[in-house]
């Protein structure tokens, strides 16, 4: 008998999680104002609302985190920050900031300038919300096949290189500080790019003189679906495929909190040494001193070692393994997400869901919490109410989609959790019908008003 596969790890410290009843649920969720952002912790059973610094470390990360240089200058943490970028990503120059937003303020306050053009594929909401603070543009090139949820394609994240051309040769090169080329792609629901792709985008850009940027925050999941899709590096390592994708990059941004499993953390690395040089002032500004920038030395000691741990085939395989676990048992219940699985979340299609609520009321925000009474679980939506009005007419945008995502944190559940969650969905997948209604909002900030949206029952 072929043997089943298991995660790559056992259990040596455990965190007490508590079931509720509905009736708790009911309560609790009525007092947040429906916004999942207002429950306490506590009242989530299983938390999906993000996998960006909810990883569990290993026993050698929270070893490492007892050994931290908290030296102001020069501490012994980061050179052990230091060598891991240089081995391990091929950067000779970074700076450390407090996490991946923190990098992209760093860059672009010395890269960037108003009317620049930044081209990307999906930039992420922060990578977004940077350029456009400073009134540059940040321009979506990704493929069109992305927006296809059912479309299955191995490398749905991918740049569209004549959309890349055309935005390219429509300014000068001193308008175009860089091409972010984000890997996975978060915005297209996790979705990798091809190395072919990685290495296209940067022979174009080169050839236009641009610089490129990876966006890196989940490039160790990246490597890993070119080595299990792109057949050619079928027998590269995971650490020898890291290498050859960012060798492509100029410039990288990192979320620490993602693909190097720690809870805080970031930085910005460098090919070339005169613009780490131009980034020191903001570093300095806006983070610390440049040995440490954001972060306390226990912690670039911890991120050292997860950039180790999260660049091992084994630690991917599971991650992603769990994730197409979930997929798998959705799957079987028929409830609909956008396919494939990516490599740290799956998004259901609310819409082909709750087919009886208008979107007026919120249809993934509807499904999310219905969810959450259903089971305790805590998604995110990604729809009307993240989407926002418009600047002008002050009208609510509607997406083309709305989604309910479910992140998985790393190493942080069981595949017993991925069976209530699937378990849940198909309970409200049943009864979608009879859920006709949804909410409407009582209150809102002018920006960003997902994150403090106050609702009510629609009725
Ligand atoms: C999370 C994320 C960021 C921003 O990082 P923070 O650590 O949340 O500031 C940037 N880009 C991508 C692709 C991300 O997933």
């Amino acid at each position: 008998m072929e043997l089943p596969f298991a995660e790559s790890y056992r259990i040596k410290m455990v965190e007490p999680i508590r079931r509720s009843t509905r009736q708790e649920r009911e309560k609790w969720i009525k007092e947040a104002k429906y916004n999942l952002f207002n429950l306490k912790s506590e009242q989530v059973y299983i938390d999906l609302l993000t996998d960006s610094g909810t990883g569990a470390m290993s026993d050698k990360q929270w070893g490492a985190i007892m050994l931290g240089d908290e030296s102001y200058a020069g501490a012994s943490s980061y050179y052990k920050m230091k060598d891991a970028i240089k081995n391990i990503l091929g950067f000779d120059y970074f700076l450390p900031t407090h996490q991946g937003r923190a990098a992209e303020n760093v860059l672009y306050s010395s890269i960037l300038k108003e009317g620049d053009l930044v081209p990307g594929n999906s930039h992420f909401d922060t990578t977004k919300g940077h350029i456009e603070f400073r009134k540059a543009i940040a321009l979506d090139c990704t493929i069109d096949a992305a927006a296809d949820t059912q479309l299955e394609i191995p490398f749905k994240g991918e740049m569209d290189l004549n959309k890349l051309e055309a935005a390219l040769k429509s300014r000068d090169k001193k308008d175009i500080p860089c091409v972010v080329l984000t890997i996975t792609n978060n915005t297209a629901g996790g979705q990798p790019v091809s190395m072919k792709n990685i290495r296209e985008t940067s022979a174009l850009c080169h050839k236009y003189g641009v610089l490129v940027q990876i966006d890196g925050a989940r490039f160790a999941e990246n490597a890993y679906f070119i080595k299990t899709r792109e057949p050619e590096y079928k027998d590269k390592t995971i650490k020898e495929i890291t290498k050859e994708m960012l060798s492509y990059a100029d410039i990288m941004t990192m979320s620490s909190k993602k693909d190097a499993i720690v809870n805080m953390g970031g930085f910005v690395a460098f090919r070339d040494e005169a613009l780490w040089r131009k980034c020191q002032m903001f570093c300095v500004m806006n983070e610390g001193f440049i040995t440490y920038g954001g972060m306390s030395g226990r912690d670039m000691n911890a991120l050292a070692q997860g950039l180790d741990e999260g660049t091992e085939f084994d630690t991917l395989e599971t991650r992603i393994k769990q994730v197409e676990y979930l997929a798998a048992k959705l799957d079987e219940y028929g409830v609909p997400y956008q396919r494939p699985a990516g490599g740290h979340a799956i998004f259901i299609d609310a819409k082909k869901v709750l087919t009886h609520t208008p979107k007026e009321e919120f249809i993934a925000q509807t499904l999310a919490i219905e969810l959450y009474l259903e089971a305790g679980i805590r998604g995110v939506e990604i729809g009307t109410i993240l989407a926002d009005r418009d600047p002008v007419t002050r009208e609510n945008r509607y997406p083309r989609l709305e989604l309910l995502r479910l992140a998985i944190p790393r190493r942080t559940y069981t595949n017993n959790h991925m069976d209530v969650i699937a378990a849940a969905m198909k309970n409200v997948y049943d009864r979608r019908e009879s859920i006709t209604r949804g909410f409407v909002i009582t209150k809102e900030l002018p920006v960003m008003r997902h994150f403090t949206v106050e609702l009510e029952r629609a009725h």
